[in-house]
């Protein structure tokens, strides 16, 4: 017997039946690829709350504390790789069934899986940038000058202090971002994995796509704000329902 039961069954007839499914990923995806989900209670880091230190006034007031949290991040990135969710979903793309990934994840571990159509709506944790000189390079930039003992990585162009190319509590979404409603209005299903959809904007796509028509179907480990008005519904971890999915789907 299936261990996802009817839901699952009825997930792949969604998808099937789908012409355009987006994925919209959040920290679930990647906690089993050992990078900890920093929101939420267990979530502190030094007595700090996350969303103190991953801010623009703290990377602009104390950027050597910033920079050791984000050194921190930058070394269990260095030594995460793509679990068995990850790879579904690329496969699922591969396949023709998934178009576009919209993760708020920063972690880079979707494109390492092979998906191809990524957009990272909170930025992404393997570039730096300067928002001096508007310089933008890869993170081992970074990793380079802090390994050899900087307290804070600089600008190769300007010498200013670099900022993850994340985006920051108190920063704006990518412009990129903009396109996202309306590419999620117009699918058919949105296929919500591994996000507790708390975060805005990004929380918000569920209503928008079920109010365009569009079904919306949740894995997660734990409940999300849009449990009560999605289509459907599955309790358990990325890395083992997506791949018990793809098993029911056509090759
Ligand atoms: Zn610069």
């Amino acid at each position: 017997m299936e261990p996802y039961g009817g839901p699952l069954a009825d997930l792949a007839s969604l998808i099937t039946g789908s012409r355009s499914t987006i994925a919209l990923t959040g920290a679930g995806m990647s906690t089993e690829s050992g990078l900890p989900d920093y929101r939420g209670a267990t979530g502190l880091w030094r007595n700090r709350r996350f969303e103190q230190l991953a801010s623009l006034p703290m990377w602009r007031a104390q950027p050597v504390e910033f920079w050791a949290f984000y050194a921190e991040r930058l070394r269990t990135l260095a030594r995460a790789a793509p679990n068995a969710g990850h790879l579904a979903l690329a496969e699922l793309e591969r396949r023709g069934l998934v178009q576009l990934v919209v993760t708020q994840n920063v972690d880079g571990l979707h494109q390492a899986a092979g998906s191809r159509e990524v957009f990272e709506a909170h930025g992404t944790l393997r570039e730096v940038e300067c928002l001096a000189c508007g310089w933008r390079g890869p993170a081992a930039t970074a990793h380079a000058q802090l390994d050899a003992g900087a307290g804070t990585p600089r600008c190769i162009e300007c010498e200013s202090i670099l900022k993850p190319a994340v985006v920051l509590f108190g920063e704006m979404l990518p412009p990129g971002f903009l396109s996202v409603p309306g590419r999620v209005e117009s699918c058919d299903l949105l296929l919500c994995c591994g996000t507790s959809l708390g975060v805005p904007p990004v929380a918000l796509l569920p209503s928008r796509a079920l109010r365009a028509g569009a079904a919306v179907a949740i894995v997660n480990l734990g409940p999300t704000s849009c449990d009560a008005v999605a289509t459907l519904r599955i309790e358990g971890r990325t890395g083992e329902v997506l791949p018990a999915l793809l098993a029911l789907l056509p090759g």
